[in-house]
């Protein structure tokens, strides 16, 4: 693909040109290049076993570009609220939905079972009663699956940046919680308990992920047993490790497929998976320019146009988003031009907080000067959308999409 490295990110060659050539007026914005990601989605699918379901997380980004570029090579969505639901829907008509997340309202429960939803996960006992007395009182058939918080060690989970099971959460259910569920389930006839779900840590490589899933489905065959239910799905959930340190790394998909495919029984259930972030993360790119560069106190700042409340990753996740510095000759004032060589360098936003930052301390080959453009990459997962993006009322973002052969949208 080509492409250059200034700074620490490699931009594709499409990329930095479309960035290049960007009117300065449509800055910061966000690229995404959705013929890149439709491969990347394709890829993923074909590293997984025939058996395998593979549904798209769509918190991770519910841009409705990125829904249609990846719908066609999942089996289906992953939601977590009713905003996100009728979105998706919306989006990506016809696609099974599974409806997750703790603390679903009365009104997104009544819809979604009107509207007929894929699956349903149930995340508490009440959640069990109210889904079976608006199955009844509606007349329409519900498939479910119960959210576990199974009682498994998890190989990796001390070093994932995020764990959402194993250990006490609001998410999900304990064991003899499960077991009221499924004797309370067990007496409806339009609700249809087709197994369990588990969403347990997020950053995993592929190993502990596959070996997080062994457990787990050693578990749920013992659990589905001692509670005489016929498992016949177990989505393993997601959390497929993006790491920000090193752009050009990628999970595992080979490993874990040949991993899950060992897992798959002729009489088991179906294995199903939903990564947001290990799909989204790698074709979105915010691209902004120095709008100047100060020292203080030894240390170099370069202020970019917009910050983190557009690009809220490195500040969720601390970490320095990854970068690349596009040099910009010619410079139109009487004025010295600000500049930074030879020094790592902080790259800040507009806010005025001190937490305003996207990398700090980063070596940058070169030069950083005001009037240069940067691109962050890896900003295609939890990026806009987590932003809190009203914070001193700053002009948003544009968009932009690349849609393959040079074509953009
Ligand atoms: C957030 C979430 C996912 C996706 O997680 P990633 O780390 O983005 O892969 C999948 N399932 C559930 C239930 C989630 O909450």
């Amino acid at each position: 693909m080509g492409g250059v490295s200034t700074g620490q990110a490699q931009i594709p060659d499409t990329v930095r040109s479309f960035a290049d050539t960007l009117a300065e007026r449509r800055l910061p914005a966000y690229v995404h290049d959705l013929s890149g990601l439709r491969e990347h989605t394709a890829a993923i699918a074909a590293a997984l076993p025939p058996d395998v379901e593979l549904h798209y997380a769509a918190k991770a980004n519910p841009d409705a570009g990125i829904l249609r570029a990846v719908a066609p090579h999942v089996h289906g969505f992953e939601v977590a609220s009713g905003g996100e639901y009728a979105h998706v829907r919306e989006a990506v008509p016809g696609k099974p939905l599974a409806f997750g997340g703790p603390g679903k309202t009365p009104a997104e429960l009544t819809h979604a079972i009107e509207s007929g939803v894929h699956r349903l996960h149930v995340e508490s006992e009440q959640e069990a009663y109210r889904v079976a007395a608006l199955a009844r009182a509606t007349g329409r058939t519900v498939e479910v699956l119960l959210r576990a918080n199974p009682p498994l060690d998890l190989p990796g989970a001390g070093n994932a940046p995020l764990t959402m099971g194993g250990r006490p959460t609001p998410f999900g259910m304990d064991p003899p919680v499960l077991d009221r569920c499924a004797r309370l389930l067990s007496d409806e006839p339009r609700v249809r308990l087709r197994g369990l779900h588990a969403h347990l840590a997020s950053g995993l490589g592929a190993d502990d992920l596959a070996e997080s899933a062994a457990r787990l489905l050693a578990w749920a065959d013992t659990w589905a047993e001692g509670n005489r239910v016929d498992l016949r799905e177990l989505n393993v959930g997601g959390g497929m490790a993006v790491d920000y340190r090193d752009p050009g790394a990628r999970f595992d998909w080979p490993a874990y497929g040949k991993a899950l495919g060992a897992l798959v029984r002729p009489d088991g259930p179906v294995l199903r998976i939903e990564p947001g972030r290990a799909i989204a993360a790698y074709h979105g790119w915010y691209v902004t320019d120095v709008l100047d560069v100060k020292h203080s106190r030894g240390e170099a700042f370069a202020v970019v146009r917009g910050g983190t409340h557009h690009l809220r990753t490195p500040a969720a996740r601390g970490h320095a988003q990854p970068f690349a510095v596009l040099a910009r000759d010619g410079w139109p004032y009487a004025w010295p031009r600000p500049a930074a060589a030879g020094e790592p360098v902080t790259v800040v936003g507009q806010l005025c907080t001190p937490k305003d930052v996207l990398a700090a301390r980063v070596p940058v080959p070169g030069a950083v000067r005001a009037g240069d453009r940067i691109v962050f990459a890896m900003a295609g997962a939890y990026a806009w959308n987590i932003s809190h993006r009203d914070f001193l009322m700053h002009a948003p973002p544009t968009f932009h999409y690349l849609a393959g052969a040079g074509g953009r949208t």
